[in-house]
Order: C-alpha cells, then sequence, then structure tokens
C-alpha cells in the first residue's frame, strides 16, 4: 500500500495540511478543482491559536505582514454611535501571538507559493476535482471528475462548504443551513478608525456593518479596509436571489446603510469608494456525529462550515490541519491518527457551529436590542461590565483562544517531530 496521503481541497486548510505533512515527513498530493488558483476572496481573521501555527511552519509575522495587518482592538457599537464593547486583540491583550487581518486571497497565495516551493510543482494538481471515494484493502481510492482514479493511505477532505467528500460520508445530511442574512463584501482604499487597526461590528444584531484595515497604510495613511454590510430577511424566498461570494452591483445593496454617517465614519462612502461587492448568504450546516470514515476525514469547511460572527472559520482549519498533523505523529499516518483527531475537535468544534449561530460575540448586540432595542446613553445600564465581559470570556474559551490556557499550551507539533 503506498503511504501517500492525499488532500482534496487546496484552500486554506488543504494547503495548510500539505505543508504540516511536508513537515513532519509524510508525503502528500493536493487535488484542487479549479484550473487556476486566484487571489479571491476579501478579509478573513487569523485568531493568535492559528498565527502561533502559521509561525510553527515558518510563516511568521514578517511573512503575515506582507499580506495582512496585526488587529488590535475588537468593538462593537451602536447605531448611535456609543460603544457597546471594545477590548484590545492580540499581543496587546497579553497573547503570545498578534491576531492577524489578512486579505484572504493573497494569504491563499502566499499558501500556494510555499507549497509549490517546499513540496514542488507535483503537489498541487489543479483541474482535479475530487467526486467521491472508494475503500479497499489497498487503500483509499479518490475518485476524480474525468474518469481519474488516485490511491493512498488516507484521503482528507479539505474541499470547502459545499464538500463532495462530506456528501458522500453522511449522504443524509441536510441542505446547507440559512439563517436569512445576507453579506455583502468588500474592500476600500481609506484611512483606518480608531486604534488604526480596530475591528469594528456597528448596528444591531439584524442590521449592521463590520469594518477592519486588512493592510497596512500607504505613504497617504490609507490601508485596504474590509467591509461586510449585512442585513437579515424575515423572508425566506430572498435566499432564492442570493449567491456564494458572486458579484454585485454596489447599488443593488448600498441602499440600505443610507444615513449611516457619523464624524468618524462614513459607511456610504466607504461602500461606494469599493471597485466591486460580493454577496453571501450567512449560512453553515449542522454538525455531524463524525468526521471520519475509515481512512477518510474532514477537516476545515468541509467538517465545520460555520456563520462568520467569530472570525474563526480559516483559524480553525488551520488548527485542524495541525492537530491532525500531531495525531499521526503520535499514532503514525494511519486510520489511528484520523480517529484520535476526530475524537478530540469534533464535538466541541460542532458546539462552536451551533454557538456562532447564535450570533456569536456578536450575540451582545442580541442582548442590547431586547433590552433596550438599541437605543442606550450609557451602556453600563443596560449590560453591566462584568456581564460583558463573561459573555466574550465564555465565547474566547469555547473558540479556543482563551489567552492564558493558549498562551501556557506546548506547540501542538514539537520542533523537529516526524511521523515514525
Ligand atoms: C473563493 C473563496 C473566497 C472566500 N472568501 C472569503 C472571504 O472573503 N472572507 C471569509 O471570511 N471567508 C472566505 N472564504 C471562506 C474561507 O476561506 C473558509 O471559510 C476558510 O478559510 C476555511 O477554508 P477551507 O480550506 O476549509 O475551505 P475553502 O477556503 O472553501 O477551500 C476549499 C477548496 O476546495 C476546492 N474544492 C471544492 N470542491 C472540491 C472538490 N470536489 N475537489 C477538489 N477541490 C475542491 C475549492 O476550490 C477551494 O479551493 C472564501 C472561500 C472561497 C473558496
Amino acid at each position: 500500500m503506498t503511504q501517500r496521503v492525499m488532500i482534496a481541497g487546496g484552500g486554506i486548510g488543504g494547503l495548510v495540511t500539505a505543508l504540516t505533512l511536508h513537515q513532519i515527513g509524510v508525503d502528500c498530493v493536493v487535488f484542487e478543482s479549479v484550473r487556476s488558483l486566484k487571489p479571491l476572496g476579501v478579509g478573513i481573521n487569523l485568531q493568535p491559536n492559528a498565527v502561533r501555527e502559521l509561525g510553527d511552519l515558518g510563516l511568521g509575522t514578517e511573512v503575515l505582514d506582507t499580506v495582512g495587518v496585526p488587529a488590535r482592538e475588537w468593538a462593537l457599537v451602536g447605531l448611535n454611535g456609543n460603544d457597546i464593547y471594545a477590548e484590545t486583540r492580540g499581543l496587546e491583550a497579553g497573547y503570545n501571538w498578534p491576531q492577524y487581518a489578512v486579505h484572504r486571497g493573497q494569504f491563499h497565495m502566499l499558501l500556494y507559493r510555499t507549497v509549490l516551493e517546499r513540496l514542488g510543482p507535483q503537489a498541487v494538481q489543479l483541474g482535479a476535482r475530487v467526486t467521491g471515494y472508494r475503500q479497499g484493502p489497498e487503500g483509499v481510492t479518490a475518485l476524480i471528475e474525468g474518469g481519474r482514479e488516485e490511491t493512498g493511505a488516507l484521503l482528507i477532505g479539505a474541499d470547502g462548504i459545499h464538500s463532495a467528500v462530506r456528501a458522500q460520508m453522511h449522504p443524509d445530511q441536510p441542505p446547507i443551513h440559512w439563517g436569512g442574512a445576507v453579506m455583502w463584501r468588500g474592500v476600500t482604499r481609506a484611512a483606518p478608525i480608531r486604534t488604526g487597526s480596530s475591528f469594528v461590528g456597528l448596528g444591531t444584531h439584524r442590521h449592521r456593518m463590520v469594518v477592519y484595515p486588512i493592510s497596512h497604510p500607504d505613504a497617504e495613511g490609507k490601508a485596504l479596509i474590509n467591509w461586510i454590510a449585512e442585513v437579515t430577511y424575515d423572508d425566506p424566498a430572498a435566499r432564492e436571489s442570493t449567491g456564494w461570494f458572486r458579484e454585485v452591483a454596489i447599488a443593488d445593496f448600498a441602499h440600505h446603510f443610507d444615513g449611516w454617517t457619523w464624524d468618524w465614519l462614513d459607511v456610504p462612502a466607504l461602500i461606494h469608494g469599493s471597485d466591486g461587492a460580493y454577496e453571501n448568504p450567512m449560512i453553515d450546516r449542522d454538525p455531524v456525529g463524525t468526521w471520519q470514515d475509515g481512512a477518510v476525514v474532514l477537516i476545515g469547511d468541509a467538517a465545520h462550515a460555520m456563520y462568520p460572527t467569530g472570525s474563526n472559520g480559516a483559524s480553525q482549519a488551520i488548527i485542524d490541519a495541525r492537530v491532525l498533523g500531531a495525531a499521526m505523529i503520535e499514532h503514525g499516518a494511519g486510520v489511528q491518527a484520523l480517529a484520535a483527531f476526530d475524537a478530540q475537535l469534533c464535538g466541541p468544534v460542532s458546539a462552536l457551529i451551533l454557538r456562532n449561530r447564535g450570533a456569536g460575540p456578536f450575540g451582545l448586540l442580541n442582548l442590547v436590542d431586547d433590552r433596550c432595542g438599541g437605543q442606550f446613553d450609557n451602556i453600563d445600564d443596560v449590560i453591566p461590565p462584568a456581564e460583558r465581559a463573561d459573555f466574550m470570556a465564555g465565547y474566547k474559551s469555547a473558540a479556543g483562544f482563551a489567552i492564558e490556557k493558549l498562551n501556557a499550551a506546548a506547540p501542538t507539533i514539537a520542533p523537529g517531530a516526524r511521523v515514525r
């Protein structure tokens, strides 16, 4: 039996898995459906736990600074312009590693270049869509569109929210779940607000903007500002008209934010300053009981597509890759490692999917709405500071980025560790 590990999907999860397997001495190949990888997407956050893992892969802050910027603050602001909650992030919050806000496409291309440099050009096969798998004494066979078959020791399904590997593993899974919110995303060159690198959620839980920079400022003090405009519809039929990262005209949605102007932020100008916008329904998938089927395992969005409210989809995909690598070091690159990975992560991350569905850290906005309809002068009269702090601490602990725990934890993969 060949020892080669096959990875379906060359997104963030698949490529970090390839780099991790290379680091620990496991031969692997990535099958990616698109014919050419392009720098697609806008902003994503890399939480300190994921930044730590990237550093352990030799992708430290000097590299991440080329595709993003360290985040310094996370804040929720009401429609009256008053703060609901604000906290420092990354190094300033006491983590040993920064949090990064990055351009998803540029970060993805950085991973792709690194895989090609370290593993060689044959490691990523483009135009190779995995349609399913077959298991037998020879190992696992990946079925690739066009009639091709490839056999290896393991198959890792890192093929995203519409995963074909998951569809075969869980044929009875319900369709994608949509809660009624639609997001429009774009990037505009503008002056950063507040700390210069603040993530700001502004508005109510059914009607809000998220704004944060994803580059260092240029000579004029302007940075790439990622924005997400979000509206929740009561009418499920609205779903029919939404697409997954579909390009849309700004005029289609900008009117929802008319008048959203304060002396520190002009939302209409920000939206209209973008070259284009992408439309996304806020979707996820119901958790499943296991991510493993014999020699096949799911990671990243294929395992646990979740609402982006916690800003941890990409981070969790990176953590998955590293925990899987650690399990291989302990148990060998075989089925036992997949079982150990599944036992460690499937339960807690599935709980996180449901927590994010309940608005994740944005849940504070629901509380403000419930208690005062979004109208307040002093937030302390609506939600006392201790209650706000407890709410956020609970989320961070569930998402695996509690400060003390992360700082005290040994590296997921010890330097120099290899699969026996
Ligand atoms: C084009 C694109 C743009 C995105 N933009 C943003 C963004 O702006 N902000 C944000 O928060 N999140 C964005 N995301 C989602 C985010 O990247 C993921 O939530 C997160 O990084 C987890 O990554 P993943 O590798 O598990 O999944 P993904 O990033 O979705 O990667 C999955 C990969 O698998 C490939 N693939 C799919 N099906 C198959 C198949 N059957 N066989 C082989 N390959 C397959 C896809 O082409 C893709 O490259 C985007 C995803 C994509 C694909």
